[in-house]
């Protein structure tokens, strides 16, 4: 004999029940001997609690909740019944439904809804429903019979979450079983006391219904048939990448549904534990998958955790004060007052100052609870050795699972840094004594990501995901884009990294989407379903998800943009920017962002402020880092002014040569934006700032190149005809340079704390001297590197360059994270 059971989720439907249907003509075919329990349809319990309550209220509103109830099974009715049937089923159900109506109606009239009456209107949703799979079954040529729990099961008098009286219900289960030869199809959930009041067995306590009959029978196994491919890691509407699991043990299977994995209700497994009857937990939209096992042993496999549950919403009470430290007795008559009061702890942890325990309890519990605590240390409260009680709310459970934690150490610790990594602050934790479960309290806005953090570390632990909010898609963003697209393959593949784009925004639109934003499509995605950009919002959203390993990667060069970073790092988010705007900004901005990155565990880099993807300030950090010390800083830090001084050697008038290079787009669309030297004074900055020093961007001493009219024309044109008017006196300089063998750089320098960017002439020892096309270059002397200096020179400048240097960032982000 096995027992079947099929949850809401199963029965939900006039598909669904046919899809059960099959399920049970297969096992017919195959001769098994089965009986099956049955669910209300799916979400009809919550619409029969809400309907129960609205009447009590005196809601007339209870009626079109009814109303909907009613639809739905006649509808259900109607699909499945042939029509010759369908008077006589609708007929008998609507008995049912006028019994259900006149209930309601009463609590409306008394205005008062017991739990008594509450578990009477609620056995409605399971006696209609297995009233109809049985109707159906029999049409289905499955020759099956309606029974109503309430005749077996008994109980004692807890309204809503009965206590089952073993000894009756078995005997009871058994003679029944006795004298039938059709398929069963008994109500899940409702059971009765001794004098047939109807009682329920707990929310979700259908798969309980199954265990005891399974176990009054001996069944050769219980079969939980549900939504989901069997218990898996986690919950799976929460994490994408959760996967099944093939076996676990019960005590196991009893952590994780204890603490909260919906999956199967706790009660389920001792009866069945205790006679050593495996369960099944299966899919009815896959019946070929295995599902899981759940008996006595429970397969190791590679992983440290087997799963890990959540509960959504829990309040922590804390008691503390003087009076607890040392005194005995205190546990004993804390957890005896939540007992007498019907409290359900569920979970404790004590700091071993004994100073203060905490408790987490179901919310609703809060006044009880508060007010049995009160009672119970009145004395104490008043003489002031315990504080008021504490009652903190908006908290949830995370709890990992499993037999290894028994042997295994330095579990925690990586449970505790992928939490860390993700600046998720945990309230309180505690371990199961059983050593079979790790559980912490944490903010429930931040539930979902420790959650994927979490399930990452331990299930993915080669497999790490980042998720990126990019702004700015200009020319290094878009660029950016593209190159993620093309090695998006290889970086799962090889390195085991999924970058997703959650985000996206530019001047006019931006784009989310949770489950990444395809990459191909982007542009007219972002075109066709964009919401109009605001900066604020884009932010607040990337706030709200709350994603684990989240990048903000900002491709402007807005100091609008930058406003944002402080907020951005508050919450935990890494930073990636060639945006030079906050690290060229005060030193005090500058400092704050680094300490906060720090503060948070996250990144905040901008290697491409200087030099693009040349590994400028990584050098400089690593030399630091390795205690060597900084002596100079010297560079040619723009890639226009290099191109145009590494072009001009008198034979062409200069103007013409800054001409050329605007034309070819080497500089801004205002060449004076690049030859006033600002740029090159911003990156100068960031150099020695980065090597230690405090320095502001009006301390960096610029030597005009252009007289100053150059500058103050008020136009681009009007600009090229000044530049002529100074061709004559570029001309000269650059003559007497050549006279001495030398050549004209735009050379910015750091030394004895001064930053300065000037115009000089340099010979041939001069590493300067052979800089050719746009390159850059950048010396380091240092005690180490003293005599020949330390120098890096490549393409400083262009958008394949700079975008690749923001996206080594990323993956050097990814890296590091849990
Ligand atoms: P039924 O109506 O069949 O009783 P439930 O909704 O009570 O179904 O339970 C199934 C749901 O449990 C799944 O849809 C899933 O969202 C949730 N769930 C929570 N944790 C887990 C887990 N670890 N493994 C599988 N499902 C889980
Ligand atoms: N229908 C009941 C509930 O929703 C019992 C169950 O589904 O197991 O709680
Ligand atoms: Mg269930």
């Amino acid at each position: 004999m096995k027992l079947l059971k099929f949850g809401g989720t199963s029965v939900g439907s006039p598909e669904s029940i046919r899809q059960v249907a099959e399920i049970v003509k297969d096992y017919k075919r195959k001769n098994l001997e089965f009986a099956m329990v049955n669910s209300a349809m799916g979400g009809i319990t919550n619409k029969i609690i809400d309907a129960a309550h609205r009447a009590s209220n005196s809601d007339e509103t209870y009626k079109e909740i009814f109303a909907d109830i009613e639809t739905r099974h006649i509808a259900t009715i109607k699909e499945l019944i042939i029509i010759e049937s369908q008077s006589r089923v609708i007929a008998q159900t609507k008995i049912l439904l006028n019994e259900l109506e006149d209930l309601l109606y009463g609590v409306s009239l008394i205005k008062e809804l017991s739990l008594r009456t509450l578990d009477l209107i609620l056995s409605f949703g399971e006696r209609m429903a297995s009233y109809v799979i049985s109707e159906f079954l029999n049409q289905e040529g499955v020759p099956a019979e309606f029974l109503d729990a309430r005749k077996l099961i008994l109980t004692d008098k807890t309204f809503g979450n009965a206590k089952v009286d073993f000894e009756e219900t078995n005997y009871n289960i058994v003679e029944h079983f006795k004298n039938t030869d059709k398929l069963q199809v008994i109500t899940g959930f409702v059971a009765s006391t001794e004098r047939g009041a109807t009682t329920t067995l707990g929310r979700g306590g259908s798969d309980y219904t199954a265990a005891i009959f399974g176990a009054a029978l001996n069944a050769e196994s219980v079969e939980i048939w549900t939504d989901v491919d069997g218990v898996m890691t986690t919950d799976p509407r929460m994490v994408r990448e959760a996967f099944s699991l093939p076996t676990m043990s019960y005590e196991e299977a009893m952590e994780m549904s204890h603490f909260g994995a919906k999956v199967i209700y706790p009660p389920t497994i001792q009866p069945l534990c205790s006679k050593n009857i495996p369960i099944y937990i299966k899919n009815t939209f896959n019946p070929t998958f295995e599902g899981t096992r759940i008996s006595r042993d429970s397969e190791q496999r590679e992983y440290l955790i087997k799963g890990i549950s959540t509960i959504k919403d829990v309040a922590l009470i804390n008691l503390q004060g003087s009076g607890l430290i040392g005194v005995t007795g205190v546990s004993s008559r804390l957890f005896g007052a939540l007992a007498k009061s019907d409290v359900n702890v569920i979970l404790i942890t004590q700091a071993s100052s004994e100073h203060s325990i905490s408790f987490a309890i179901n919310p609703s519990d809060s006044e009880k609870a508060r007010e049995a605590l009160q009672k119970e240390f009145n004395e104490e409260i008043k003489a002031r050795k315990i504080d008021p009680i504490q009652i903190e709310v908006n908290l949830s459970v995370l709890a990992i699972i499993g037999e290894n934690m028994r042997h295994t150490p330095g579990i925690s610790a990586k449970f505790f840094n992928a939490l860390g990594k993700n600046g998720i602050n945990v309230v309180a934790m505690a371990q199961g004594s059983s050593e079979l479960n790790l559980s912490v309290v944490v903010p429930s806005k931040d539930l979902s990501k420790a959650l994927n953090s979490v399930h990452d570390a331990f299930f993915l632990s080669n497999h790490k995901t980042v998720n990126l909010f990019v702004v700015g898609v200009g020319l290094i963003g878009g660029t950016l884009i593209d190159q993620i697209k093309k090695q998006a393959d290889v970086l799962r593949e090889k390195q085991l990294l999924n970058i997703n784009v959650i985000g996206i925004a530019r001047s006019t639109k931006m784009l989310f989407n949770e489950s990444g934003i395809n990459l191909e499509t982007w542009e007219q995605d972002l075109d066709e379903r964009g919401e109009a950009v605001d900066l604020d919002a884009f932010v607040m959203k990337m706030k709200v998800l709350n994603l684990s390993n989240s990048i903000f990667v900002d491709n402007t060069s807005s100091a609008e943009v930058i406003k944002y970073y402080m907020s951005i790092l508050d919450a935990s988010i890494n930073i990636t920017t060639p945006n030079k705007l906050a690290s060229s900004g005060s030193y005090i901005q500058y400092d704050e962002l680094k300490k906060l990155a720090f503060n948070h565990n996250v990144k905040y880099l901008y290697e491409t402020n200087v030099g693009a993807g040349l590994p400028v300030l990584t050098t400089l950090s690593d030399l630091k880092n390795s205690g060597d010390e900084i002596i100079s800083i010297e560079g040619v830090l723009s890639g226009t002014l290099s191109f145009i001084f590494n072009t001009y050697d008198g034979s062409v008038p200069f103007s013409q040569v800054v001409k050329d290079a605007k034309e070819k787009g080497f500089t801004e669309p205002d060449p004076r934006d690049d030859l006033n030297g600002m740029d090159v004074a911003r990156k100068i900055l960031i150099l020695a700032r980065e090597a230690g020093n405090v320095l502001e961007l009006q301390d960096v001493e610029i030597d005009p190149i252009l007289p100053q009219n150059c500058f103050d024309a008020p136009s681009i044109e009007e600009f090229f005809v000044e530049l002529e008017k100074a061709d004559g006196q570029m001309a000269d300089k650059c003559q007497s340079a050549a006279q001495d063998g030398k050549v004209l750089r735009f050379i910015a320098s750091f030394e004895d704390g001064k930053a300065k960017v000037s115009l000089q002439a340099v010979d041939m020892s001069n590493p300067f001297y052979s800089l050719s096309g746009s390159d850059n270059m950048i010396s380091f002397r240092t005690s180490r590197y003293d005599e020949r200096p330390l120098v890096i020179k490549g393409p400083g400048a262009g958008a394949e360059v700079t975008a690749a240097g923001v996206f080594a960032e990323i993956i050097s982000i990814s890296n590091k994270l849990a």
